[in-house]
């Protein structure tokens, strides 16, 4: 069965540990779009892993990893995860579609941050989109990018790159199960998240055949939702928490960016963010990870609907996401309040193991957003994801 997993928040879902689970089912992981903007965590035991560019599946010898045209990599970030692999890994490619990032891409993010802060994980990812769209970007398939890099980089290169359209079509043929990993989260997507704080690239579920060449009749969406909300950068974010609790989660739950170290922002679940990116997405199933860093609140609060401040009655609440950012700054989040729990959830491995109030918090989430939640993180290890049966 072909599986995307999509972040349905502000990214840093936890996705490299999801699609990292999925990988022994799949033959060939593919990236669709972004590019070393990503930072994609997994711990094997102690040893920890990020991967900003090459697909989580390269930590699973033996799976086909392609990093298919809807994503701008830049060269050195490429050959940087696939020096820290931990066993080398000969099945590895990039689509020949695919837009190169350039020193100048990088140069330009990083000064026009300075100006105008938007939180770029500064990785010349938005000028690269840019020359994309106007028509004056390389791509791996054209030599002269070559030419911006020390010469060793464009051979090294170009031992991954294929038309992996072509490969992408073989396996389909083939019955083989793809496994795309998303990036960032669906509330970055260029045209789906919250405009101008967003990413260049399309994050959502349709950069899955825009970012592949490919068109998997059946797919499977596994949207991957934290327990809480995190956000990196700039950007209006209704359920944040400026206070001690805040730091709380950011302390308990190592909030702080896989690319930049930068500290990301905390607050409670936000139903009406994760209900819409399962719509945008056409999410089937969601993995809602990090519940074990809840452990030891007393309330625990979710956010169902959103209110304008200047108005009462009927027409008061936001039916959806709003598409201006201005409104969505003024939202007032309506909370519902649940029973913390104490016991340590780490070592639990069956969804019915878990305290009752644990169990209500997960099953309210999932009446809230209506699709079903199927696994639970519990902790950063491989091992320590559970299955929620239906
Ligand atoms: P991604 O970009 O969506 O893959 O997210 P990151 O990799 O940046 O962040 C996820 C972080 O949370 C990583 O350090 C993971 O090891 C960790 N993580 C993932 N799932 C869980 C979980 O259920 N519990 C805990 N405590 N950590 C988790």
């Amino acid at each position: 069965m072909n599986k995307a997993v999509i972040g349905v928040q502000w990214g840093d879902e936890g996705k490299g540990k999801v699609v990292d689970a999925f990988t022994a089912d799949a033959d060939v992981v593919v990236r669709y779009g972004g590019g070393a903007n990503a930072g994609h965590t997994v711990y094997i035991g102690d040893q920890r892993f990020v991967l900003h560019v090459v697909p989580s599946g390269a930590l699973h010898p033996g799976k086909k990893c392609v990093n298919g045209n809807g994503c701008a990599i830049d060269p050195l970030a490429f050959l940087d995860d696939m020096n820290h692999l931990p066993v080398k890994h000969g099945d590895v490619f990039v689509s020949d579609r695919a837009h190169v990032v350039l020193p100048k891409h990088i140069e330009e993010d990083k000064e026009r941050e300075k100006v105008h802060k938007i939180g770029s994980t500064q990785r010349g990812m938005s000028p690269a989109y840019r020359d994309k769209a106007l028509r004056v970007g390389l791509r791996f398939c054209d030599p002269e990018w070559g030419a911006h890099f020390d010469p060793k980089v464009f051979p090294e290169v170009m031992k991954y790159v294929r038309d992996t359209r072509v490969m992408l079509q073989e396996a389909l043929e083939r019955n083989e199960s793809i496994l795309f990993e998303g990036a960032q989260g669906s509330m970055l997507d260029v045209d789906h998240g919250t405009y101008p704080y967003i990413t260049s690239s399309t994050t959502t579920v349709g950069g899955v055949y825009a970012g592949t060449g490919i068109n998997p009749k059946v797919l499977k969406v596994i949207g991957v939702a934290k327990a809480y909300t995190t956000r990196v950068g700039e950007g209006p974010f209704p359920t944040e928490l400026k206070d001690d609790l805040g730091e709380r989660l950011r302390t308990v739950g190592k909030e702080f960016g896989a690319t930049t170290g930068r500290p990301r922002r905390c607050g409670w679940f936000d139903a009406v963010v994760v209900k819409y990116s399962c719509e945008v997405n056409g999410v089937d199933e969601v993995a809602l990870t990090k519940l074990d860093i809840l452990t030891g609140l007393d309330e625990l609060r979710i956010a169902t609907k959103y209110y304008k401040i200047e108005m009462t009655g009927e027409n008061a609440e936001f039916k959806t996401i709003p598409s201006r950012v201005k409104d969505l700054e003024q939202c007032i989040p309506r909370y519902v309040s649940l029973k913390g729990w104490k016991d340590d959830l780490s070592t639990m491995r069956r969804f019915e193991d878990l305290p009752q109030e644990a169990k209500d918090y997960v099953c309210f989430i999932e009446a809230v957003i209506g699709r079903p939640i199927r696994y639970v993180g519990v902790g950063q290890e491989r091992s320590q994801i559970l299955e929620k049966k239906k």
